[in-house]
């Protein structure tokens, strides 16, 4: 501990300096910035590094048009792939911050890292990359393997990113068995974890009508903007608190001069599920209520984009895991808790995949996506030795037989 006390410093300042980087989802130049000071920061770290090409990206633009983005690759470093432990570590480069907002440089505030991506997981990465630090210089070295994936677009829902995530968790990329998935997000400020979490979707609805004179030929035209209207409201009244399920219309754009009927319109929205059948439910329903209202009105109703993030269930094995780094807390002193919560993350994927894992063993933070974000500067070595201690317990249970998870 009192080694990584004299380190805490150095991860302070790495920190800051990609933080001090934009890398908004969309800004590809940013991206491609943080994602050359992780390359310098791993690289020394670990065997193997390579780049695996994303995208590009589909985008639904404001016009009712479909564009395609190009999106920067996820980057991958590897170490003892043959080692019997075997670990996933994943994270983000992107932040929710586009380049043009106020939001864009750390400063010290007390025991507060305030700045854009300090918490959501600049400064998780960085912690990432002590923990290998230690490892490479222990004695476990040659018994613990690792792979470390970070994508470009998970502040998005991870389109592009999540289906090598599911590849990376089933061994169907290479040959790693991993035994658990570790994830970088941010704990809370009081350092509890995310436990359960809800799926989500995100999507786009375009239409497109036809444009008339309000006057002089109403009747002719077709309304893409009250169609809207008429599909979000529906849409909006599938909400369900008690079953889980919510559906947020999030935008709506079209429209102009009112004496003109519109002929295009986009709304964008997000689902949340707490079953995986509340997927199918919730598609199956826009399909219904799209294909009426298309009836009904003559706009030419489009659905776009898709359940990007299975529902995390606290299964048994989760718990287990959660139940061992529970222990692994209690040797430092501190005490682990965990709440479900409506937000997801890559855990989220790993988990669909089959891999188990811990999602939030980043930095601890507040305010995230906002920009009142910061992380707790005492929380770096904390946290830092908390993923050592779980990598000890988990070597120490695979030596004597079996994992517990
Ligand atoms: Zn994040």
């Amino acid at each position: 501990m009192s080694q990584l006390e004299a380190r805490a410093e150095q991860m302070v300042q790495q920190t800051i300096e990609l933080c001090d980087i934009n890398s908004g989802s969309y800004n590809l130049a940013g991206i491609q910035q943080v994602q050359a000071h992780f390359k310098a920061l791993f690289a020394p770290l670990a065997d193997d590094y390579r780049e695996i090409e994303l995208g590009p990206l589909e985008r639904v633009t404001d016009n009712a048009d479909v564009s395609q983005l190009p999106l920067a690759p996820m980057q991958v470093f590897q170490s003892r792939p043959q080692a019997p432990l075997q670990l996933l570590f994943t994270g983000h480069s992107d932040t929710v911050f586009p380049k043009d907002c106020d939001f864009q440089q750390c400063w010290t505030d007390g025991n507060l890292l305030r700045g854009p991506g300090t918490a959501d997981m600049k400064g998780g990465l960085v912690l990432v990359s002590e923990v290998l630090n230690w490892l490479n210089h222990s004695e476990l070295k040659d018994e613990v393997g690792f792979t470390v994936a970070i994508s470009p677009d998970e502040e998005i829902g991870s389109p592009c990113s999540g289906p090598v995530l599911a590849q990376l968790a089933k061994h169907t990329l290479d040959n790693s068995q991993f035994a658990i998935g570790m994830t970088y997000e941010p704990a809370l400020e009081d350092g509890t974890l995310a436990g359960a979490r809800k799926g989500s979707g995100n999507f786009s609805i375009t239409a497109k009508g036809k444009s008339t004179h309000a006057g002089r030929a109403f009747f002719e035209g077709r309304n893409a903007v009250a169609a809207i209207a008429r599909v979000t409201h529906e849409l909006a009244q599938l909400s369900d608190e008690a079953a889980g399920l919510s559906v947020n219309i999030g935008q709506i754009l079209g429209g102009g001069a009112v004496n003109i009927v519109p002929d295009t319109c986009v709304c964008r929205f997000n689902v949340r599920v707490k079953e995986p059948e509340q997927q199918q439910y919730l598609l199956d329903q826009a399909e219904r209520i799209l294909q009426q209202a298309s009836a009904d009105t003559g706009v030419e109703l489009q659905l776009h984009g898709h359940f990007n993030r299975p529902p995390k269930p606290m299964t048994e094995r989760q718990l287990a895991l959660f139940n061992l780094l529970k222990q692994c807390g209690t040797q430092l002193g501190l005490d682990i808790q965990w709440r479900a919560t409506g937000g997801c993350c890559e855990g989220n994927n790993l988990a669909a995949a089959g891999l188990i894992n811990i999602d939030t063993l980043g930095v601890r933070g507040a305010n995230i996506h906002t920009d009142q974000e910061f992380a707790c500067l005492d929380s770096f070595t904390e946290r830092t030795a908390l993923s050592i201690v779980l990598i000890q317990t988990l070597h120490q249970h695979l030596k004597e037989g079996q994992l517990p998870c």
